[in-house]
């Protein structure tokens, strides 16, 4: 993980290297596992996928990595211990160094839970701080640990992960304090906490709809207050706000919920709503209105999302895009211009484009819902800047003479699918929305996607028209369920 990259090291790895302290277990649910957050998985996905693949695959529900059993044999027969399934038994390596967990690259420090607070600690297990603790040496290595976990970074990143924080109290007399962090009561790291949860009931079955990703909820975070209940092994998403009560998702979890499970839910919903025709189900994918009795309940079409072949878009070959690659065209002919990553200090600058943006659409438009979804997704937009990438959004943006005249965000939202949750350019300028949308699905960081969701038209003809315009290969269905 990029902020632990200068985590100061003292323990030299040739040392490491000799020693079989690390990453073996005497018990393969053991404490000492590691366990490592989806902001690092992320972090690893953009450089390599199938690596980000291998350890969501090894998760287990707590955060930490699984184990396999050690090839050595004890007298008994059984195996001599548990490695960490990242290891190579025989070499005595981590087959992952390089991107290696968060808690890997600062052990023998860990990080401990306690109420509240984390506290920073010293393993004093580890052979090579046994032969220093108390030397001058090690003070000052003690010194670099409190100043790395004094600033501002590491502690949000810590309130953010907070599972990252072990109970080590069976071992206490092995553990000295370095420092005492306390950890920040608030919405938002309570909502970035469940993030685990969360992407463990996703895993269970593949969903084509945008909103099946922790980043997409986290994205409304403003707007509601999420609550998540587990109703019979299903994790249930309620998103509470002035008007009520009702469900973000269907039940999540492995298999079909039963009808008693999705009747509870709605009469949870009745219980919070006092006009019981807010209570309803939000983004029920066509393959799941099976589980809502036709004599109870009623489906309605929400909108419609549009997802496209990624190589297409990033073609525009052929006479259905005939128009499109005119405009892809004579927009690289014409400007001067360079694409990057997003970075934080463009924040102002994009959210300038976009008051810029929300006024031609305002002036052109007369429709009350329309200039409603522009002025909420502005905070959506302003929340993505500050925060997407610590939930696994990323931002490419294009300058024309220097100047941010365009810029998409997006995020995975399955193995094969990549959302493009909004794309915002300069109207005035031919041919500059061809040239991002094209641009970024060819971009590095897409490269493990065959398909591209642009999300949903809100049901409004204008949007409907500018996604159908590109093709799409399939149209996703979002249907919401309520009782009759
Ligand atoms: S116990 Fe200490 S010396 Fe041994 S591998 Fe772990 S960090 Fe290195
Ligand atoms: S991830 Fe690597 S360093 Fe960490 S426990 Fe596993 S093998 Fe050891």
């Amino acid at each position: 993980m990029n902020i632990f990259k200068s985590f100061p090291q003292f323990v030299p790895q040739k040392v490491c290297l000799a020693c079989q302290g690390c990453c073996r277990f005497s018990d393969k649910k053991s404490v000492w596992r590691p366990k490592i957050t989806f902001e690092e998985i992320d972090e690893t996905a953009w450089k390599n996928a199938t690596l980000a693949k291998k350890l969501t695959a090894a998760l287990d529900e707590k955060g930490y990595l699984s184990t396999t059993a050690s090839q050595q044999v004890a007298v008994d027969g059984k195996p001599a211990h548990h490695c960490c399934g990242q290891l190579c038994e025989q070499s005595n390596e981590c087959q992952i160094y390089a991107d290696r967990p968060v808690e890997c690259s600062i052990y023998p420090v860990l990080i401990v839970a306690r109420g509240n607070k984390v506290v920073i600690s010293l393993h004093l297990s580890c052979p090579f701080i046994q032969e220093y603790y108390g030397s001058e040496a090690c003070d000052q290595y003690i010194e670099e640990v409190k100043a790395f976990f004094g600033s501002y970074e590491v502690q949000e990143f810590l309130n953010r992960n907070r599972h990252l924080a072990g109970d080590y109290s069976e071992y206490k007399d092995e553990l000295a304090e370095i420092m005492t962090i306390d950890l920040k009561d608030d919405v938002k790291f309570d909502l970035l906490n469940r993030r685990l949860d969360v992407e463990q009931a996703l895993k269970c079955t593949q969903h084509q709809q945008s909103g099946y990703a922790f980043n997409y909820l986290f994205s409304w975070h403003k707007f509601f207050k999420f609550e998540f209940k587990v109703i019979s092994g299903f994790l249930c998403i309620f998103a509470h706000h002035e008007l009520g009560c009702f469900m973000y998702l269907p039940p999540l979890g492995e298999g079909e919920p039963t009808e008693n499970v999705i009747n509870v839910c709605f009469n949870y919903m009745d219980s919070c709503n006092e006009d019981k025709s807010v209570s309803r189900i939000e983004n029920v994918e066509a393959g799941q209105l099976g589980m809502f009795k036709e004599a109870q309940f009623k489906a309605i079409i929400k909108e419609n999302e549009y997802v496209y072949a990624k190589k297409d878009i990033i073609t525009l070959r052929g006479n259905m895009y005939k128009s499109k690659r005119a405009d892809y065209n004579y927009f690289v002919t014409h400007n001067i211009f360079s694409y990057h990553p997003y970075d934080p200090s463009m924040k102002e600058e994009c959210l300038a484009l976009y008051d810029e943006w929300k006024k031609e659409k305002e002036e052109k438009s007369n429709d009350a819902l329309y200039t409603y979804l522009l002025m909420e997704n502005r905070d959506v937009h302003q929340l993505i800047f500050n925060e997407g990438a610590h939930v696994g959004i990323v931002g490419r943006v294009v300058k024309i003479d220097d100047k941010i005249r365009a810029y998409t965000f997006g995020y995975r939202l399955n193995e094969t699918t990549f959302c493009v949750l909004f794309e915002i350019t300069d109207l005035s300028v031919r041919g500059l929305a061809a040239y991002i949308f094209s641009r970024f699905c060819e971009d590095r960081a897409l490269e493990p996607y065959t398909y591209i969701n642009v999300m949903g038209d809100f049901g409004m003809e204008n949007i409907k028209h500018a996604k159908e315009s590109y093709r799409p290969q399939e149209i996703v269905q979002n249907y919401t369920v309520s009782r009759k």
